[in-house]
């Protein structure tokens, strides 16, 4: 069973550039794979296509058999719960503690009135903290999430797609802004749980060293194309 497929997929921006240019692709469950290209090639066009973060101008991709391209109300809804997305950025909420944060993936699960009142069952909040666990920042659940450093933030941004049980995570240069040691905690992290949970991984990297490190397959683009497509033992330095 085929996860992710795209079909001659483009995208081109309101102001005429093209962002991506007639991709296809198969992504299976479970595969661990890196997206490689230098600034601009559309990594991250190609990621906020998968989950619809803007409308595609052509083509149609599909998640565990359902089209995200045609889906409207529920069905989009249900199908993005499955997709969990690590920003560069790490996209928290400075000034809420750690603990909220990771509750924030339990919203899709529940009406908005009770989230915002932060009514979340006992359920979600065991979950969020075997989150937290999995990724070894248990006891900063507390902590206001601007307190942690830059490598401890993108650890509560994974236990956030954990305790969102999505089955897929699309990670856009979640290493670019961290030290290399903490950029190693962070590959580590999202491997263990690509092999231990099968979450089907897809990481936009600036180098090709990392991919070749963790992933077990690299896609390299170029100018909105696919210009490589393999295993990790084949890929090289040219991009
Ligand atoms: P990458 O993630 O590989 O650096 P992007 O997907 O961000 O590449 O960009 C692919 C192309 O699309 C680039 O030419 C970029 O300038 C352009 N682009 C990205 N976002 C926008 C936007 N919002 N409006 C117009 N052009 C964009
Ligand atoms: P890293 O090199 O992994 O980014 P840092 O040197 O930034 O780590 O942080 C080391 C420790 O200091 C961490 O435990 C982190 O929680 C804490 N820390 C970092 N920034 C702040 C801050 N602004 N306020 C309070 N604690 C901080």
């Amino acid at each position: 069973e085929n996860v992710i497929e795209l079909r001659n997929v483009s995208k081109v921006y309101p102001n005429g550039t093209k962002g991506l240019n007639d991709i296809n692709l198969r992504i299976e469950k479970g595969e661990f794979v890196a997206i490689v290209g230098l600034s601009g090639a559309g990594k991250s066009t190609l990621l906020r296509s998968i989950n619809r973060l803007h409308e595609i101008s052509e083509g149609e991709i599909w998640i565990d058999g359902q089209s995200i391209t045609k889906a409207k109300g529920a069905q989009l809804r249900q199908i993005r719960r499955g997709i969990g997305m690590i920003f560069q950025s790490f996209n928290l909420v400075k000034r809420s503690s750690v603990l909220r944060n990771v509750l924030a993936g339990r919203v899709g699960y529940h009406s908005t009135l009770r989230t915002i009142l932060g009514l979340f069952p006992e359920k979600d909040v065991d979950l969020a903290f075997r989150a937290l666990d999995r990724v070894n920042i248990v006891e900063k659940a507390y902590s206001r999430a601007d307190e942690l450093s830059g490598g401890q933030q993108q650890r509560v941004a994974i236990a956030r797609v954990l305790a969102q049980e999505a089955n897929i995570i699309l990670a856009d240069e979640p290493v670019a802004s961290l030290d290399p040691l903490t950029t190693k905690q962070v590959m580590d992290d999202l491997k263990k749980i690509n092999q231990e949970l099968g979450i089907t991984t897809i990481v936009n990297l600036h180098f090709v060293d990392l991919a070749r490190e963790y992933a077990t397959r690299v896609i390299g683009l170029r100018a909105g194309e696919v210009v490589f497509d393999g295993p990790v033992e084949e890929a090289t330095d040219e991009r």
